[in-house]
């Protein structure tokens, strides 16, 4: 398993790309939910260390097959347009939920839960934010660099990337930046 695969606009992936070693994640949001089983421990790591603080996240979505991914799309693109879609909703083929390494987590209050733009201004959220990449997982769409993902800010979305996550969190980078240099290195 590639752990730093790059899956963005540019650089899809084929409708035969299905990842082996999935696991169920156990999500209290919605049944069914599957990762990476590297992954989903390593997000179980990281939803303890968030109960420590009092927090309780848990995973709202989690691996979307290229089939799943064109259904949304089209339904989306029927309803409000192509040009409403593209900026929504990635292509199949093009969302990094295809790799089984990406996430949107979910953050429970008082048994109610809370996901993606109601959870951005949320103590949890930036906590979240600033200790993922201890447990191998990166902000994919920060505000602030829609420019370089070609996405808007996603503060419920997480990517797992192993040991190069404290790399990226501690130089500011995101993995499309992380390619260029890599590029211009050698
Ligand atoms: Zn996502």
């Amino acid at each position: 398993m590639d752990y730093h695969i790059l899956v963005n606009k540019n650089n899809p992936l084929p409708r035969a790309h299905i990842p082996n070693d999935l696991i169920d994640v156990g999500s209290k949001y919605k049944e069914g939910i599957k990762l990476n089983t590297k992954v989903k421990e390593s997000f179980d790591m990281l939803k303890e260390e968030a109960l420590k603080k009092g927090y309780y996240i848990d995973i709202e979505s989690g691996y979307r097959d290229y089939d799943y991914q064109e259904k949304i799309y089209n339904r989306l693109a029927a309803e409000k347009g192509f040009s409403y879609a593209i900026t929504r909703i990635a292509e199949p083929g093009k969302s990094e939920h295809q790799t089984a390494l990406a996430l949107d987590f979910c953050i429970y209050r008082d048994e109610k839960c809370y996901i993606e733009n109601e959870i951005e201004d949320f103590e949890e959220t930036q906590w979240v934010h600033e200790n993922a990449h201890k447990y191998g997982f990166i902000l994919r769409y920060p505000e602030g660099k829609e420019d370089i993902t070609k996405y808007s800010y996603e503060p419920w979305h997480l990517r797992y990337i192993g040991s190069l996550a404290e790399y990226l969190y501690n130089n500011n980078l995101t993995l499309e930046e992380y390619y260029q240099e890599k590029e211009k290195i050698s």
